[in-house]
Formats: C-alpha cells, structure tokens, sequence
C-alpha cells in the first residue's frame, strides 16, 4: 500500500482528510513543518501532502528544504491550501511542488484519490521506479 504524509495544523481538518486518504493508503501525519521534516527523517511516504498555511515554518518554506535534501528530492509534495491566487500558486509550483490544489475538496473523493494516484505513478515513473 502507498504512503501518504498527510501535513496539517488543523486537527479536524486532519482528521477528515486522513479518514478519506485511509480509504487507500497508508496515512502519516504531522501537525507542523517541523513534524513533517522531522519524520522524513526516518520514514519515505510516496507522496506528501503539504498544507501551505503552517504555525511556524510555512508549506513553501518546508517544501524547499524537502526538495533541497538529496534524500527526500524525488518525494512528490502536492501543495493543499485555501489561498490559490496566482501568485500563491506560483510560489508553490516554483518550490517543488508537483500540484496546487485548493481546499476544502470540492472534487468527487474517489477522483481525487485517483488524482493522488497518479502523481505517484508519475513519480514513480520519473525516477525509475
Ligand atoms: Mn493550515
């Protein structure tokens, strides 16, 4: 089964996001960049889900240092914020995000696990696997 680190400061938000993210893999969660960095140490989700709007370090700062450490450089991260103006988008994009989805989801869940789905094959596939 995938992994998913699922990053999100607000716990009910969290808690409804890893109830549907549970449907199809497994979910690791961190409640702060800090916590998010700190667990890729020793962990390798297949895909990281990363709330832009943190306490403490924000998602595009967190993304960078994500994307700046040769180890955890290939991991997909999917920016997931209620802010999508163009500017915030392109702030998220230019960090090394793969995607820019606004939240809440109004998408059917099944297609957006699906969407999910497809950056890691996409992943996957970019790095050989
Ligand atoms: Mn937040």
């Amino acid at each position: 089964m995938a992994s998913v680190l699922l990053v999100e400061d607000h716990p009910l938000n969290r808690r409804l996001m890893r109830d549907l993210l549970a449907l199809r893999f497994e979910v690791i969660e961190a409640g702060t960049a800090e916590d998010a960095l700190a667990t890729l140490r020793d962990c390798r989700p297949d895909l990281i889900l990363m709330d832009i709007q943190l306490p403490g370090m924000d998602g595009v700062t967190c993304t960078r240092r994500i994307k700046a450490a040769p180890e955890t450089a290939d991991l997909p991260v999917v920016a997931v914020s209620a802010h999508a103006l163009p500017h915030d988008i392109e702030a998220g994009l230019s960090a090394g995000c793969e995607d820019y989805i606004t939240k809440p989801i109004t998408e059917d869940p099944f297609c957006f696990l699906d969407r999910l789905d497809g950056y890691i094959a996409r992943a996957r596939a970019r790095h050989g696997g």
